[in-house]
């Protein structure tokens, strides 16, 4: 008996007992693509020579040292690349060990440098529907999925939720997609006047949605929008790219397709690619200013922030995208992603959308493609493709259908950033054969 205690209780789990390239290999030698990086993490595949050797030589050099005595050399290295290439004015980071750690440290920032800047009553933060932001407290309050809420409402933080920008599901026929995006961006002045401007501190949104939406970006002038309602009310604009940020989407950082900077940002996922678990929350210098000229002190922090290991790792990720110019790679390949699903899926009765930027893809499943009614939750299609796919040698993320909204079950593609067209249609063939068995079995 396995004495881990399993994400799906009772489930048995393959051994995965290597890495090579974009493929895991499990204790019997079958081979799986790894079409979703896990949850779009491992961006330089799994056997990058590059952070292997980054991590085994600062482990050898020296393992770890407390952050309340010392910084390191990596992670001083690390924040100065992010910040070289960071839009805006993002100018100071702050390391931790993955994502909800970096969402909560946004939430924790953005209220202090409030109450530092004079204004206690900003407290209320915005978020949207059918988001996500991690599954801690905290930023799970900030999220807006109904079924990962339900049971611990209790618990949560209050908030509120604006719609989310959702083209394909929710723009009316006849309306622009520039009229769309104006008016489910004006969502969020209302909710501000309808709180009063003085009461909110911020609005938390990713700017190509992931695992709830399915690699959603947001429509043209959207996120331009947002920033000028966050400027006008004085409330901060929190970015969350943990899943779609470090290029995944053909920028390091996503915001730079909106034109947009937020004044905190929040990555995790692909900054490690897996070798290790990091992710950072950036924030402007007015923002680090406020605070080191108040208390100088952020209320705030964990045992592992500014892992020396971790930095190390991460700085050799940024360095390998950076320097072997995977960003132009990513953007090449996921245009042919994107056709080569579209060649084989795009007439496919069943899917309804097929979208994303980057290697970062969502195909979205509908019962009926006319109307887009999503298909019955009860079927669970996505984690029966998964399921499917994954027999095939196929890992690809799937979601099931929110039930609080018109979004249809859907699946996750973010495969590294090294697949090659020959394995990106591979992926897509896996992928193909899985849907079609699984809807010929519905
Ligand atoms: N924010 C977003 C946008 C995410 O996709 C996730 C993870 N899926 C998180 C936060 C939480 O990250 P982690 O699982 O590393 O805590």
């Amino acid at each position: 008996m396995s004495h881990v205690f399993p994400r799906h209780c009772n489930a048995t789990l393959p051994t995965a007992t290597a890495g090579d390239g974009c493929f895991l290999i499990d204790q019997d030698g079958k081979r799986y693509f790894d079409g979703s990086g896990g949850a779009a993490v491992s961006c330089l595949g799994h056997s990058n020579a590059r952070v292997r050797d980054a991590v085994k030589a600062q482990v050898d050099q020296m393992a770890f040292a407390h952050t309340s005595f010392f910084t390191s050399d990596p992670a001083e290295q690390l924040a100065d690349l992010l910040i070289e290439h960071a839009p805006g004015d993002l100018d100071r980071v702050y390391f931790v060990s993955g994502g909800s750690e970096a969402v909560e440290s946004a939430i924790k920032l953005a209220r202090q440098f409030h109450l530092e800047n004079g204004e206690p009553a900003r407290k209320h933060l915005i978020a949207r529907r059918q988001s996500y932001h991690g599954n801690t407290i905290g930023a799970l309050s900030a999220g807006g999925n109904a079924w990962r809420r339900q049971q611990f409402a209790p618990l949560l933080v209050e908030m509120s939720h604006i719609a989310p920008c959702y083209e394909y599901a929710e723009r009316p026929e006849g309306e622009s997609l520039e009229d769309y995006g104006q008016r489910t961006a004006n969502e969020l002045e209302a909710e501000i006047l309808r709180l009063g401007p003085e009461t909110v501190m911020a609005f938390i949104a990713e700017p190509v949605v992931g695992a709830t939406l399915g690699a959603v970006p947001a429509v043209p002038g959207y996120f331009k929008r947002i920033r000028e309602i966050c400027d006008q009310y004085g409330v901060l604009l929190i970015l969350d790219e943990v899943m779609c940020g470090m290029g995944r989407t053909g920028h390091l950082y996503a915001c730079e397709a909106d034109g947009i900077a937020p004044d905190i940002l929040t990555i995790a996922k692909g900054l490690g690619a897996g070798y290790q678990p990091i992710g950072a929350m950036l924030c402007t210098s007015q923002i680090y200013n406020t605070i080191a000229q108040g208390t100088g002190f952020f209320q705030h922090g964990h045992t592992y922030i500014g892992h020396p290991v971790a930095a190390a790792a991460g700085l050799a990720v940024v360095q390998e995208i950076l320097e072997n110019d995977l960003i132009p790679q990513v953007k090449a390949r996921g245009t042919y992603l994107q056709q080569q699903l579209e060649a084989r899926l795009g007439q496919h009765p069943h899917v309804g959308d097929i979208r994303g930027r980057g290697l970062f893809r969502g195909v979205e499943l509908v019962a009926d493609r006319d109307s887009k009614t999503p298909f019955d939750p009860k079927y669970g299609v996505a984690a029966k493709i998964k399921k499917a796919a994954f027999a095939e040698g196929l890992i690809c993320y799937p979601m099931p259908g929110a039930r609080d909204g018109r979004v249809g079950d859907h699946i996750l593609l973010a495969p590294p950033f090294i697949a090659s067209e020959a394995e990106l249609s591979g992926l897509v063939d896996m992928l193909a054969t899985a849907i079609d068995k699984v809807l010929a079995e519905l």
